[in-house]
């Protein structure tokens, strides 16, 4: 039975090494286990949610596939230039945001963990929108098949397992929501993508397809007032409306 409740911010970290880029707050209420003592535990207020899961490399900045560069630090991270406005309008739409991403090159060290973390906050930060962030957490695999290190080669996180997307779930369970998803939309550039979204039951988009839909007029004149779109750019958006 509840006799009290708080807020209480949670700024831990995520399991499978993903990225906390802003501080989280759960409600939590004493609840009495029926014995005489009393423990805090959520608010019983699961809200159902739907999350657009989006990859990162090829899909939300370039990648190798776009550039012929691996990803391997903050430097080398380029959103492409439709992602912000494209996040935000989701955003509108009551979507939350979650990156799911294979970043093999950990466990393989071509990257450091803190190089792989300080690229995911440069991505978050470059998908901002007129100062606002669209994408909420980046969810992350760091390990590989092929690493030396024994204890980074199995893992139920790297794509196409679902793993990441079942961390993102318990994330949202802790902010009282709950992932609907059949409402839900994946979006990646490769097969592997495709797979972990059709095993944890997400309808599934390509990235090329997903980028090049059209962003509304609104939005667009939103983006000319911030400076982040070209003349060109803009136009070219203006015809696609
Ligand atoms: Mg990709
Ligand atoms: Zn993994």
């Amino acid at each position: 039975m509840a006799d009290k409740s708080l807020r209480r911010d949670l700024t831990c970290e995520d399991v499978y090494g993903g990225v906390v880029p802003v501080p989280v707050t759960v409600d939590l209420q004493k609840a009495s286990d029926g014995d005489g003592a009393s423990v805090w535990e959520p608010m019983p207020t699961f809200q159902t949610t739907k999350v657009l899961f989006v990859d990162m490399d090829d899909t939300v900045r370039k990648g190798y596939g776009t550039t012929g560069k691996w990803v391997n630090g903050p430097e080398d991270v380029e959103v492409f230039e439709q992602v912000p406005a494209l996040l935000y309008l989701y955003k509108q739409r009551g979507y939350r945001i979650l990156g799911i991403s294979n970043q093999g090159g950990v466990a393989l060290k071509y990257m450091s963990r803190a190089k792989m973390r300080a690229s995911m906050a440069e991505t978050i930060e470059q998908c901002k929108f007129n100062g606002e962030v669209t994408l909420e957490r980046i969810f992350v695999c760091p390990h590989h098949p092929d690493a030396e290190d024994e204890t980074l080669v199995e893992c139920m996180c790297r794509k196409p397992a679902p793993g990441l997307v079942f961390a993102a779930e318990q994330h949202l369970r802790l902010l009282n929501y709950a992932l609907v998803p059949s409402r839900s939309l994946f979006v990646g550039d490769r097969p592997e993508d495709a797979r972990c979204a059709a095993a944890a039951g997400i309808p599934f988009i390509q990235a090329e397809t997903w980028r090049n839909q059209p962003v509304s007029p609104t939005v667009l004149s939103r983006m000319r007032a911030s400076g982040k779109l070209s003349v060109r750019d803009s136009h070219r958006g203006d015809d696609q409306c």
